[in-house]
């Protein structure tokens, strides 16, 4: 339940975010009785009144809302109203007759106006906490760079305290992330090997057959390294490395997220292609059917190099996890929707069965295709041998009857209740950045290596690995 007399504000209202993805989030939310007596306001150019915005969000809702109940809506639309205007100050300030001392604004706008909006805001007085708060939800991405990061920062600061905002990074949202925090921090049996003595390696992959679809004009200027690892794969890569809390306390939470990524080895600019890969696809054939390549795409620059599939290999130089290799790729118009989080253990120094290498056990967090955990062993293979075979023991992560969230809803639900557990703060951003400079750096000149839709990436991408180690093909075998 949110606190009473609140005010959800969402500048950029008309726009895809809001129609797609927040709307149906709030309705939801709403239908489970979690949002009585929120308020909603819509802020945009576009010269709507409250009847057009409900119909628009009422389109949106029977559109992507399966479950879509009128009765439901008619309760959410009486808290519907929206206001139109820029993102100068004069005008936002007509804001502050349509929201009460608890306000949350979420900035569902073009990234090149946070700073604008955040500082609007603050200049209309919409920022300042009498009773009540006053919280900003900030979309992805946070900065091009760590320059554009950075600056950004300091736009925002002027006016809101770090306390205030709310940097959504949605993979944080999701069930299985989650349970990668939860699964390890709650088994007893996990912490004693969840280390460099007894994990030899940790994949994170994200594959998607999608290719830009209608995203190109912030795609092709972001890239893949941008669009996914530098947030979300970056940060499924921190919650399995961090040091237990010892305190379930947001900022203790984010504080060893930070310690992880401050003890990432940093990549010299002369180690580049021995720690990134970068692939752009060209046509190929995807479930049997023909689909260009990227430079084919509409509205796609013929000389663009930007990459639409990216892999690092990343080492944390500390105690606990000092010579494992952490490999992570995402990648567009590849053989499959995938998407894991692999913890391979090392294998036993004897072999007395027999066994082909590589035998790891791995312990898979599957979110795509289907929601599930995996822990892979090897037993005796039925027979008159001492032979094994593998055996996959595998549990889907929901059980019929199980209540599940998207991520959006648990994380508006999170903003509004003022918890910033899953939210990024500043310094995760910076560091994350940090990280990645080498290697945007080097990306500037040369050109990404081409691999054909529906493959499962560039062959190059075979030297980040380590001796003895091999990507994990996307999909189970
Ligand atoms: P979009 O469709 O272009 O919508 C932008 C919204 O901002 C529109 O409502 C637009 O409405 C409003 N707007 C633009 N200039 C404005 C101004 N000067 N003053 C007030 N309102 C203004 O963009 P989007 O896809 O919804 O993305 C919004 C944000 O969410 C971006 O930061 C994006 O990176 C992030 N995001 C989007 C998705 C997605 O699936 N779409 C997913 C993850 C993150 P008017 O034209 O009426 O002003």
């Amino acid at each position: 339940q949110v606190p009473a007399e609140t005010t959800l504000v969402i500048l950029g209202a008309t726009g895809d975010l809001t129609r797609r993805l927040l709307a149906p989030a709030l309705y939801r939310l709403w239908a489970r009785g979690h949002l009585e007596g929120l308020r909603l306001v819509g802020y945009a150019t576009s010269e709507w009144d409250d009847a057009r915005f409900a119909q628009h969000l009422e389109a949106a809702l029977r559109e992507f809302v399966p479950e879509f109940d009128p009765s439901v809506w008619e309760r959410m639309r009486g808290q519907v109203q929206y206001l139109s205007g820029d993102l100068s100050p004069s005008r936002l300030a007509a804001l502050r007759g349509a929201v009460g001392t608890k306000a949350l604004f979420y900035l569902a706008l073009p990234p090149d106006l946070f700073g604008l909006a955040a500082e609007g805001l603050g200049q209309a007085g919409l920022n300042q906490e009498a009773q009540g708060f006053r919280r900003l939800v900030v979309e992805k991405p946070f900065g091009h760079d760590l320059t554009s990061a950075e600056a950004l920062r300091t736009q925002m600061h002027r006016y809101w305290r770090e306390e205030q905002l709310f940097r959504i990074d949605h993979f944080l949202g999701k069930e299985t992330t989650q349970n990668l925090l939860v699964f390890r921090l709650a088994n007893r049996f996990l912490e004693p090997v969840w280390n460099a003595q007894h994990i030899a390696q940790v994949q994170i992959t994200y594959a998607e057959t999608l290719g830009v679809e209608g995203r190109w004009r912030y795609y092709d200027r972001a890239g893949a390294l941008r669009d996914m690892l530098q947030n979300h794969l970056m940060q499924l890569f921190t919650l399995v490395a961090l040091e237990p809390p010892s305190v379930w306390d947001a900022d203790i939470l984010r504080e060893h997220k930070v310690e992880v990524l401050r003890s990432v080895r940093p990549i010299s600019p002369n180690q580049v292609d021995a720690h990134a890969v970068r692939g752009q696809y060209i046509a190929g054939s995807l479930r049997g059917q023909r689909v260009p390549g990227y430079l084919q795409e509409a509205h796609i620059p013929p000389s663009s190099t930007t990459e639409t599939f990216a892999a690092l290999k990343l080492y944390v130089d500390n105690w606990r996890w000092r010579g494992v290799p952490f490999y992570l790729r995402s990648g567009k118009r590849l053989g499959a929707d995938y998407a894991e989080v692999a913890i391979a253990f090392r294998e036993v120094p004897t072999r007395f069965f027999g066994e082909a290498p590589p035998q790891h056990n791995w312990l898979v967090f599957r979110t795509r295709p289907e929601e599930c955990l995996e822990l892979w062993a090897w037993a005796k293979e039925p027979g008159l041998s001492l032979r094994t075979h593998s055996l996959v023991f595998e549990a889907p992560y929901q059980r019929p009857g199980d209540t599940s969230y998207t991520a959006y809803e648990q994380l508006l639900l999170d903003a509004l209740q003022g918890d910033r557990t899953h939210f990024l703060r500043f310094d995760e951003v910076e560091w994350a950045w940090r990280i990645l400079e080498p290697v945007l750096g080097a990306w500037v000149q040369g050109q990404p290596e081409s691999y054909p839709a529906g493959s499962e990436g560039p062959v190059g991408m075979g030297r980040l690995m380590d001796e003895g180690h091999a990507w994990r093909p996307l999909g189970r075998n």
